[in-house]
């Protein structure tokens, strides 16, 4: 059982596939001896190491280890999912395909396709009104005063949403498309109590977010009149074919610069990211406003090694720096963090000193601890015994969700410097403020990582914890919408959850005093202390579904990274490999559904 496809139909595409001919038609392949090399297109290197053997029908480069059949091919290049590489393959070999999951599945495909012709299609409307119309001037001057080119209007395909309540709606009529369909392509919106509708996308500039292989899939449309300085954006709804948290804006267009620059380059906006682009920096990509997502980070790490946030100089864009780094230290990127100079933004900057001037920034750009290390210095007096205390707690926290020990003794000796203290002093504290645990947690048999191996709980933990400990009805919640223990990676806090639903589930729960009063360990008064001292929390339920999602994410991607491991195995089947490969893509498509 494979999911979508049959055995039969599977066999049947990878007879029709002849390896040679699928990667020859992306890139070179020369012959040698019984085999056939190219340069690898999965990394940066001058002699090749890629290797095609036609007589095994698999490929193997021995420089980045990446290896496979026809289909990991495919799938890896166009970064596609197993269902959408199996439909380019089954397109490409004239095989047509039958769907085992009946008509639902065919006609949830059907949407998809519906909606993409929607968005490709408003998409040239939109252009040709910003080309154009007499309505598009006020979009023309404000391209024209953010010096925005018209190849990087027509590379990025910008179009304006003309100023009326109903030109969406009437573009769709007599394009012939359902209302009901445009509203699901979040393009239309139904009035209240009544059959009508109005455009969501009214007096904007278009930009077209499209997905890796460039089709496009949402909108993020910018207002053009009132204040610069607050400018608003307003972004397509999540759609059967857009998912805000996995998406980039650029990335089709940026992929091929990541994978030779080896590092990506992480900026705010879409007009920053466009004038970088057309400045030549053009391993770059901005994700959907600023939330950088764990779905964010995993797509990162396909290509690259290593990201530079690139954020405004301002507070939120400084904010928004450090709270990416969580997911992408737990994706094992490196991350770096270039400070544009204020009052600049990577747009302004760029057309004032240039692409190779921001170029610069980007190499000069400090390591992550480096410059978090000199923000706490500049928000907290380190001369001050309160201002010591914060850096050395927070630098603590932050350099040992890297688990890296090398890191760890760098930092403390960074921060001891800064601190005027001893590095034996700040070394000792670090671990101290990182407790390593006295004994094992009692109750909880999991077959995880013994303590001293497990790095201080995540800050979504943390946040679980607070949720859960302060509103009771979230606990309901999680209950009744299945949150699995497993999902948890912190021995301490699944202990602590675990108690707390199956008090619960007894109906035995009295007040939070007694419920502390149930655990011994010093840790889990502390933990669950700090984890109450949290910020206040204006829509508790909603907080829970997030954090929900974000571990249960997580945890899918483990288990799905996991079984890619396996799959790399050399020795397996090639039917037990695709047997693991569709479980992956099981894993990967329950990810980032609503909790
Ligand atoms: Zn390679």
């Amino acid at each position: 059982m494979t999911g979508f496809f049959s055995e039969a139909t599977l066999e049947q595409i990878r007879a029709a596939s002849d390896i040679v001919d699928v990667i020859g038609s992306y890139i070179p392949l020369k012959k040698s001896g019984a085999n056939f090399q190219a340069l690898c297109p999965f990394h940066k290197e001058k002699t090749p190491s890629f290797n095609v053997n036609p007589h095994l029908q698999i490929f193997k480069c021995f420089g980045c280890q990446k290896g496979g059949n026809v289909f990991t091919f495919v799938k890896e290049y166009e970064g596609l999912d197993f269902p959408e590489t199996v439909r380019r393959l089954a397109d490409r070999a004239k095989i047509p395909l039958e769907f085992e999951q009946g008509p639902g599945e065919q006609q949830a495909r059907h949407i998809k396709e519906k909606l993409l012709q929607i968005h490709e299609q408003i998409t040239q409307r939109w252009q040709h009104a910003l080309a154009n119309e007499a309505a598009g001037q006020i979009a023309r001057d404000y391209l024209a005063k953010r010096g925005v080119s018209s190849e990087a209007i027509t590379l990025f395909r910008l179009g304006y949403a003309p100023e009326v309540w109903d030109d969406t709606v009437n573009w769709g009529k007599n394009k012939g498309h359902e209302p009901a369909v445009m509203e699901k392509a979040g393009l239309i919106l139904r009035k209240e109590g009544s059959e009508s509708y109005y455009d969501r996308f009214r007096g904007r500039l278009m930009f077209p977010i499209c997905d890796e292989q460039g089709r496009v899939i949402g909108f993020s449309g910018r207002i053009l009149s009132g204040d610069e300085k607050t400018a608003k954006y307003v972004n397509s709804p999540e759609t059967p074919i857009f998912t805000k948290s996995k998406v980039f804006f650029g990335l089709d267009k940026s992929k091929r610069a990541l994978l030779e620059a080896e590092c990506a380059v992480v900026c705010e906006g879409q007009l920053d990211l466009i004038a970088c682009y057309m400045a030549g920096v053009q391993n770059i990509v901005a994700p959907q406003g600023t939330a950088f997502t764990a779905e964010h980070a995993r797509i990162l790490k396909r290509y690259v090694e290593e990201v530079v946030l690139c954020f405004d100089s301002d507070e939120a864009g400084q904010n928004a720096a450090v709270r990416s780094l969580e997911h992408l230290l737990a994706s094992g990127l490196a991350v770096r963090v270039a400070v544009v100079p204020a009052p600049h933004d990577p747009d302004s900057f760029v057309k004032e000193f240039g692409g190779e001037a921001f170029k610069q920034l980007i190499e000069q750009a400090a390591g992550f601890f480096d410059y978090y290390l000199n923000r706490l210095c500049t928000l907290h007096d380190p001369k001050t015994d309160r201002g010591k205390l914060t850096v050395l707690r927070e630098m603590a926290e932050a350099v040992h969700r890297t688990g890296n020990a090398v890191l760890i003794d760098n930092y403390a000796r960074k921060t001891a410097v800064r601190l005027g203290a001893s590095p034996e002093a700040v070394s000792a504290e670090f671990k101290k403020l990182v407790r390593k645990p006295t004994r094992q947690p009692q109750e909880v048999t999991t077959d995880k990582p013994a303590l001293a191996e497990v790095p201080a709980p995540s800050d979504q933990e943390r946040a679980l914890l607070c949720v859960l400990l302060r509103f009771d009805e979230t606990v309901q919640v999680a209950v009744g919408r299945g949150f699995d223990i497993n999902w948890l990676r912190h021995p301490w806090v699944q202990k602590i959850v675990s108690r707390r639903f199956e008090i619960h589930n007894k109906g035995e729960w009295r007040n939070l005093p007694a419920f502390l009063e149930e655990f011994s360990e010093v840790e889990i008064q502390e933990l669950t202390q700090t984890a109450m001292n949290q910020v206040p929390i204006p829509d508790p339920q909603r907080q829970l579904c997030d954090i929900a999602r974000d571990l249960r994410d997580q945890y899918f991607e483990q288990q799905a990274d996991e079984l890619i491991q396996q799959a790399r195995d050399p020795t397996i089947s090639e039917p037990k490999r695709e047997a693991l490969l569709v479980q992956v893509d099981e894993f990967e498509a329950k990810r980032g559904q609503p909790f």
